[in-house]
């Protein structure tokens, strides 16, 4: 039956019915294994009883009043993450894109409150994926997500990832901002440098430029840390969260310090679902947990015990997987087979995990996986790897 839902999607011929922590539970009653989170969104697992109860109290009190009034819950959740990272103020949207094009939308009108219009260029990286929107293609730069949709929006200069001299160079005098994942997610779970991080900071002071980190895939303790670039203890200027920040309800925010938190002024910038009632009772109870004592260092642990076992993997099996990449719970493997047969061949077995750039399977659990859970990825992953190194001899 021809499907009347736009064909945008290489989809897989399954569907879900319910979820339960970690695991998901198909139409047919089949379980699986969720190690790709919605695409590390369901941080907190599926239906999580803190998020039903303060979803389903919020649900039976205010859904919706626009942003023309006054919205606790935003203040709420604002507060709770500037005095969590390096921000000052908060702009609450619906998704990753949303935040990034707000945040792009800053770094221009930043330079151009102080008298500098001409600086509206951005420098992003080789493999960077900032969003779907003419913007944000423009930003991550991939041929593929730009095909067709000529003309690109103007301004973004694209450098190697991890290559501070090649950043210098191409900062000029119509350079307002520097973007980057301090972990690239799509890309290929790849890890920037804490020098980098520092070299990127450094250059931004010296030419007056925003840092603005993409924190939209590695933030909300993905990494072991509430934000990846806290590890490094290089602070942006700007940045774009998301995904994990709803735990599966949509909502995006960007947050900024210092006068680049003051930059969207009344009628500047807007949304009309953004932060409303319904998506920050959601926000908070995502923080609620995420913030509870010994949460972060759970993920660490985790990542830690998943990461060590998975290190195993490229010496046994030498003809599928070649490097274990990442930090906390955004892991990756570097297959030698295509990494879309590794994923299909794990689905089959009941684990679910995501395909990236660069030949990268993802392994995104949810925060919440303890070590039993570890185990059964484990023992999917062995059998996996056995079968195609079979398969490839
Ligand atoms: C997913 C993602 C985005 C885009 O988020 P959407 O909610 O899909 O718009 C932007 N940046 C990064 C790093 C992402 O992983």
């Amino acid at each position: 039956m021809a499907s009347a839902v736009m064909q945008n999607y290489r989809r897989l011929d399954l569907a879900f019915q319910r979820g339960e922590g970690p695991w998901l539970i198909a139409e047919d009653g089949r379980r699986y294994l969720d190690f790709g989170a919605g695409i590390a969104v369901t941080g907190l697992g599926h239906c999580h009883p803190h998020l039903v109860a303060a979803l389903t109290r919020q649900a039976e009190t205010l859904w919706h009043c626009s942003n023309l009034f006054r919205i606790p819950g935003q203040e709420r959740l604002a507060a709770r993450l500037a005095a969590a990272c390096f921000a000052d103020a908060v702009f609450f949207c619906n998704s990753g894109a949303e935040a990034l094009e707000a945040g792009l939308k800053l770094v221009r009108k930043y330079h151009d409150d102080a008298g500098r219009p001409e600086r509206y260029r951005v420098v992003t990286f080789a493999g960077a994926f900032h969003g779907r929107t003419l913007a944000t293609i423009a930003a991550g730069g991939s041929a593929n997500a730009l095909a067709g949709f000529d003309p690109p929006v103007e301004g973004f200069d694209q450098v190697p990832f991890g290559d501070i001299e090649a950043v210098k160079a191409a900062v000029g005098p119509e350079t307002a901002a520097i973007l980057v994942e301090p972990v690239q997610g799509e890309g290929g779970i790849r890890v920037a440098d804490p020098a980098f991080l520092r070299g990127l900071r450094a250059i931004a002071d010296a030419a007056g430029l925003l840092l603005f980190f993409d924190e939209v895939q590695c933030g909300v303790g993905r990494t072991g840390r509430l934000f990846a670039h806290q590890w490094g203890g290089v602070e942006p200027d700007v940045m774009a969260v998301a995904k994990g920040l709803g735990g599966g309800f949509p909502i995006g925010a960007c947050l900024a310090a210092g006068p680049a938190a003051r930059t969207l002024t009344p009628g500047s910038h807007g949304t009309t679902f953004g932060g409303n009632p319904l998506a920050m009772a959601v926000g908070n109870a995502v923080l609620d947990v995420v913030l509870a004592p010994g949460f972060l260092d759970h993920v660490s642990r985790m990542g830690r015990i998943l990461r060590d076992r998975l290190e195993r993997l490229p010496a046994l099996y030498p003809g599928v997987i070649a490097e274990v990449r990442g930090i906390g719970l955004m892991l990756g493997l570097k297959c030698v087979v295509e990494n879309r047969r590794l994923v299909a061949t794990l689905m089959e077995d009941g684990l679910l995990t995501v395909p990236a750039s660069d030949n990268v399977v993802r392994l995104l659990p949810a925060l919440i996986i303890d070590e039993g859970h570890v185990d059964a990825a484990l023992e999917m992953i062995h059998r996996a790897c056995s079968a195609l190194a079979e398969k490839a001899a």
